[in-house]
């Protein structure tokens, strides 16, 4: 008996190292950052050099994540950025072009999803999702609209999930005179960060049961 399981243990042993070698994460966070709750923070912003970027949500970035909500990061050094086709805003200071950016992003997150995605692939399905969910119309077609005024987060949650079939992850951050407003959603997608899914684990709210959507 004994040898028996020892056996069906050796047999299932490199099952399990394919399974875990397949891919090195779980899913995607694709992050999306309201402009106006970046730049009015006492940190400020600086609009890119190519101008004032359009009143709409911009990306942060799409990262490669666990089930237990912990995240790799810097996986390769030795695959260089290269300044590719990519193009969202930026809105750190001082203004760029974005490059410093899209590298950044690349380094520290798309390099743990380099086993499925090259670079192209990366940046594609980020662009490609930004497309996919508008979700400024979603939030305005619910009455939800950057005027400065607060709306409850359950309600900012829901008009999401109605329209896309999934619970965001929402996160704040605080402006100059303390209020907390909506800074970034985030939505969860298959390691291929082609279809959205349900989001194994929510990151960190930092939200309050009503908050600001300031106008940009
Ligand atoms: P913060 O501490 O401001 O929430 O996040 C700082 C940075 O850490 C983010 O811009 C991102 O690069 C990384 N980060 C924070 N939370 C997560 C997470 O849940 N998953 C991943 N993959 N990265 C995260
Ligand atoms: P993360 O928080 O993703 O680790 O780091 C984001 C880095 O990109 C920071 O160094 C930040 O200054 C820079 N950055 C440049 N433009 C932007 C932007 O528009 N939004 C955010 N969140 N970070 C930006």
């Amino acid at each position: 008996m004994k040898l028996l399981r020892f056996s069906a243990f050796l047999l299932l042993l490199p099952l399990s190292a394919v399974a875990s070698t397949a891919h090195d994460f779980d899913f995607f966070y694709f992050v999306q950052q309201w402009p106006g709750s970046y730049c009015d923070t006492r940190q400020s912003c600086c609009y890119p050099s190519t101008g004032k970027p359009a009143s709409d949500f911009g990306i942060h970035g799409l990262w490669p994540n666990y089930n237990d909500g912990s995240y790799p990061s810097n996986c390769d050094s030795d695959w260089p950025y290269d300044a590719s086709e990519m193009n969202w805003p930026t809105l750190a200071c001082p203004s760029g072009d974005g490059s410093s950016f899209w590298s950044h992003e690349w380094r520290k997150h798309g390099t743990c999803s380099e086993s499925l995605l090259d670079q192209r692939s990366y940046f594609q399905a980020a662009l490609y999702l930004k497309k996919q969910v508008d979700l400024l119309k979603v939030l305005q077609d619910a009455g939800i609209r950057p005027d400065g005024g607060f709306y409850s987060l359950r309600g900012i949650a829901g008009a999401i999930r109605e329209a896309i079939g999934y619970t965001p992850g929402i996160q704040c951050n605080v402006d100059e005179s303390g209020n907390r407003q909506l800074y970034q959603i985030y939505l969860c997608v298959d390691t291929w960060g082609k279809e959205l899914i349900e989001c194994p684990v929510f990151p960190r709210s930092k939200c309050s049961s009503r908050v600001e959507f300031p106008p940009f």
